[in-house]
């Protein structure tokens, strides 16, 4: 098997970025750019489940998260990156080439295999770890207010969490909904001024402060949330029809255990630039950053994935000539 110059893992702005520049630099990238389903680690990310992005620069009047997303896809297309709708099921960063396994796992050998690696997996949304989550997911419950909003019309929601993605997807709920609210185990929110502002502002919005959800109600469909109030341990519980849980991220990073140097919470560490422990092994985006999270910021450090694997391959060749 041919190895290709370089593999890219995963196809949110970091990855589709770094193959736009690695394909521009006639490295003819491939982008396994994973399988369609309901949770963020989808070809696109987690722009997909976005609905208006407001602050990627270019963009004045504001931009849908999927459609800037098939931006990034056909951008990369046009110069030349080859995109493979699949999820990878293994990699072996041991020896180079190195290998990429799509389908069996179990398979001795590689499907693909390539000098370089760009790891851009992104995260995905955290869950409350209940067990009627299990159970309620598409029934009710949701991450994705853009995906499933549309289902509630003239429904009372419950949105749990503090951040900008709760008060986020709270708002956009509101076009549907005869109310929402907002369940928060604090009495501050982590969101921005403007976004704290704009959900203030809005009259469908009401805030549970001090309360967590101890179970959400149901058997075939959401039919209600038992929460309790971490002051006064007070349960009680709210009548709504769908939840929508926005609690935070964690990265998608299962496939690289005991192969790339991760933090605790599961995010690749990098440095110098975007390099990984392994050398040929580059990691981009929210994969390996907790602290910015941003498309733009994920772009960037795409791009940066990009030109430092260039660089590494160009030199990899210059030491096997020399
Ligand atoms: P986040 O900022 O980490 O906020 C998570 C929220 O969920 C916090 O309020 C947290 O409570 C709460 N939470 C966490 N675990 C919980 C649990 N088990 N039970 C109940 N509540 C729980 O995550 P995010 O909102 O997804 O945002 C992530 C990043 O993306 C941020 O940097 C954000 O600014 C950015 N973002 C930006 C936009 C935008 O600009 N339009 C939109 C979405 C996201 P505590 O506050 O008590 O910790």
């Amino acid at each position: 098997m041919q190895a290709r110059n370089v593999i890219i893992i995963g196809s949110g702005p970091a990855g589709l970025t770094a193959a736009i520049y690695t394909a521009r630099a006639n490295l003819a990238p491939l982008v396994i750019e994973g399988e369609p389903s309901s949770t963020s680690d989808q070809p696109g990310g987690q722009l997909m489940l976005t609905t208006e992005v407001e602050n990627f620069p270019g963009f004045p009047e504001g931009i849908m998260g999927p459609d800037l997303m098939a931006r990034f896809r056909e951008q990369a297309v046009r110069f030349g990156a080859d995109i493979l709708t699949e999820k990878v099921s293994r990699v072996d960063f041991s020896s180079r080439p190195f290998g990429v396994w799509v389908g069996d796992p179990q398979a001795a050998e590689p499907t693909y295999r390539a000098h370089a690696v760009i790891v851009s997996t992104g995260a995905r949304a955290l869950m409350l770890g209940l067990e009627s989550e299990q159970r309620l997911l598409g029934h009710g419950l949701s991450t994705c207010a853009t995906c499933d909003g549309f289902f509630f019309r003239e429904h009372e929601i419950a949105v749990v969490g503090g951040g900008d993605s709760a008060l986020e997807e709270a708002l956009f709920l509101t076009k549907f909904a005869t109310k929402v609210t907002i369940i928060h185990r604090r009495e501050e929110l982590r969101a921005s001024k403007i976004m704290q502002e704009r959900a203030f502002a809005n009259p469908k919005i009401e805030f549970l402060w001090n309360h967590v959800v101890d179970d959400i109600v149901g058997e075939q469909s959401v039919e209600g949330v038992r929460v309790r109030n971490v002051l006064t341990d007070e349960a009680s519980t709210l009548g709504v029809t769908g939840v929508f849980v926005a609690i935070g991220h964690q990265p998608n990073t299962d496939l690289f255990k005991g192969q790339l140097h991760m933090e605790d919470s599961g995010y690749l560490v990098t440095g110098p630039g975007t390099a990984t422990n392994v050398d040929g092994v580059f990691a981009c985006g929210d994969v390996q950053d907790h602290t910015y999270r941003q498309a733009i910021t994920a772009a960037g450090s795409g791009c940066m994935a990009a030109i430092d694997t260039e660089r590494w391959l160009e030199a990899a060749a210059h030491a096997a000539i020399g």
